[in-house]
């Protein structure tokens, strides 16, 4: 509790921030309590804060050749166990509080996956919504004009998040390029398959998502085919959980985006997938625009947990799902709740899953997927090769299978078992600990 107090005495506005931080140390005061070296080497105090944070302006040009400006932020947050690695987020909300607790949660995931990755966030308040694709390759390239001094493939290694997808990270790269004269593939991951980047990334994260979810199923006998699965997003994380769930053969019977709500009850086919991704990927649209298309029932400003369903995937944005909600979803039975966005969950609704032996994992653990194909971009861009779309699969699905049986193992030892919160923020909390202690006190 003092470190948590002093966090929030330090920068009392950064609300989401100081969220991340008191789940965190909640959870993993049991090994805190049992390994005292971690209090002599003032841990906690320095884990809580970030390494380094760069911000700068970002200058670039409207279609009416107008100069607008934006705010550039990198958060590089712990480097104890590999380079700072995490995702740029582009989004009206963007503030340097949102992206420490971004960068806070990237760090323990990151540690999980058991790939040699340190936490970092970074981003911009750009909305790329309603941009054309020049507007957007001005403002990347500007972005990179100085971020690129920041990062590299053995100090920062960014990837794609909430606004910043394949067109963004391509326009990023080219920037790069140019501005350096080197081709450093392993600068950036989230790249096309053309210039370096690896097959399955684009799906990695709703994929594994899906991947882990399979498996919380399993300790209880059960598994995804059949079950009716209620998705949150439209965007890249909800897309690829959509298809998962798809081809594992369960129902999925909404989707949103931040203006409404879809509820088809007869589940999403294949076709209304193809759709929408095109919907969303090429037409840019709303998901609106599927309801009228198919005539199926359309919420404005709906959310997905309003309706009964046996798996709830919350892939949009952070806080989608309040402690009113989760206990909505109790009472009609859910059995597991798989966080595919970073912290959808309020602490009240994660409370409410918790104490209703919900099977649910925190985001940190079940969206690891994404950076996890990213560390294996990385591999493949170190060794100048790349793996077929079988082989990435294949490997990011036992990554799932081995972070689940982490923190599901943790979570056991610290006598809670079922507990992936506890069991999650633990195991990721003991590399990194371990990996500051024996790097001495400025690590
Ligand atoms: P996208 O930008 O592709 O999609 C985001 C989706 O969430 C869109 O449907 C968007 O709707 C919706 N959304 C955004 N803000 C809100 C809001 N305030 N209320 C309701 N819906 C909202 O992002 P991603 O799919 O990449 O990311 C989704 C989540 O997953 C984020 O929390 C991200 O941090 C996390 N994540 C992503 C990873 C990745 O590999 N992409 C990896 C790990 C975590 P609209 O279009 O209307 O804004």
């Amino acid at each position: 509790m003092r470190v948590y107090n002093s966090v929030v005495e330090k920068d009392p506005a950064q609300k989401v921030f100081h969220q991340a931080v008191f789940e965190v140390l909640e959870n993993i005061a049991p090994a805190v309590e049992k390994f005292p070296i971690y209090k002599e080497h003032k841990i906690l105090e320095r884990i809580v804060e970030p390494e380094r944070i760069v911000q700068f302006r970002v200058p670039w040009k409207d279609r009416d050749g107008e100069i607008q400006l934006n705010r550039g932020f990198r958060i590089q947050y712990n480097s104890a166990i590999g380079p700072y690695k995490g995702g740029f987020r582009f989004h009206p909300t963007v503030v340097l509080g949102l992206l420490k607790f971004l960068g806070f949660e990237q760090t323990f995931k990151n540690s999980l996956t058991g790939l040699p990755m340190g936490g970092g966030k970074g981003g911009s308040d750009f909305d790329p919504k309603g941009k054309t694709d020049s507007e957007v390759e001005s403002f990347c390239t500007s972005f990179m004009m100085e971020m690129y001094r920041h990062i590299g493939q053995f100090v920062d290694v960014p990837a794609g998040d909430i606004g910043v997808g394949a067109r963004e990270i391509g326009y990023m790269y080219g920037a790069f390029r140019k501005i350096t004269n080197v081709h450093g593939t392993g600068v950036l991951t989230g790249k096309g398959p053309r210039y370096g980047g690896s097959l399955i990334r684009p799906q990695a994260t709703g994929y594994g998502n899906v991947y882990f979810c399979e498996e919380m199923l399993k300790t209880k006998g059960e598994e995804l085919k059949g079950k009716v699965v209620a998705v949150s997003g439209s965007g890249n994380v909800a897309q690829y959980a959509v298809e998962k769930s798809l081809q594992l053969g369960a129902k999925v019977i909404t989707m949103s985006d931040s203006n409404g709500c879809i509820y088809v009850p007869d589940g999403l086919t294949k076709e209304h997938w193809d759709w929408i991704m095109e919907l969303k990927n090429v037409r840019r649209g709303r998901i609106k625009e599927f309801a009228e298309r198919f005539n199926v029932e359309y919420t404005k400003g709906g959310k997905p947990w309003v309706y009964k369903c046996d798996v709830a995937l919350p892939c949009a944005t952070q806080n989608e799902l309040n402690g009113e909600e989760a206990q909505t979803l109790v009472d009609n039975g859910v059995l597991a709740v798989g966080e595919g966005a970073n912290m959808p969950t309020t602490l009240e609704g994660i409370i409410i899953f918790v104490e209703n032996k919900i099977l649910f994992s925190p985001g940190k653990a079940s969206n690891a997927g994404g950076v996890s194909t990213s560390g294996l971009e990385m591999a493949q861009n170190s060794q100048r090769y790349f793996w077929s779309a079988e082989e990435v699969d294949q490997k990011l699905h036992q990554i799932m299978v081995n972070i689940h049986s982490t923190a599901y193992e943790t979570a056991k030892l610290f006598g809670q078992p079922g507990n992936y919160v506890l069991g999650a923020n633990i195991a990721g909390f003991l590399k990194i600990a371990d990996a500051m202690v024996a790097q001495g006190h400025l690590a």
